[in-house]
């Protein structure tokens, strides 16, 4: 079920019990500012999801109510997932599902990157 992107935060949301370790993920990087894991249910050859520290809903709560530092953070730590991974000079892609329309499940903003063979243009 979509959420709004204008609710309050949910303590209780799935990665808020991922970033506690109160639930498994296949995590492949943490910092300060972030933590990035593989997407269970992977749509690309590669699936990874950035999340932030901090308890934002959405791509709206962060780039409205987020500090400069964690903004900052948390792009660099974007970027350093995929640098790591080795995917740059292949190239991939970066989304960010932000409420009901665009399909946002997990109410904690979450970055998907996708790379990997034949993803093909963006389709919306
Ligand atoms: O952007 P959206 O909210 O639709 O994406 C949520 C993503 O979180 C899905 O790709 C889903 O597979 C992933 N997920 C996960 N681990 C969970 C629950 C959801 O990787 N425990």
């Amino acid at each position: 079920m979509p959420i709004d992107a204008t609710r309050p935060y949910d303590d209780e949301n799935v990665f808020a019990k991922i970033l506690r370790d109160e639930i498994p993920s296949r995590r492949v990087y943490e910092d300060d500012y972030a933590i990035a894991f593989h997407d269970i249910n992977p749509q690309a050859p590669t699936h990874i999801l950035v999340i932030p520290r901090g308890r934002y809903v959405s791509w709206d709560d962060f780039s409205a109510n987020g500090s400069d530092a964690e903004i900052a953070g948390f792009v660099r730590a974007v970027g350093t997932v995929a640098r790591a991974a080795g995917l740059v000079a292949p190239g991939y892609r970066l989304l960010a599902n932000t409420g009901i329309d665009s399909g946002q499940e997990v109410p904690h903003l979450h970055v998907h990157l996708f790379a990997g063979h034949g993803l093909g243009p963006l389709l919306v």
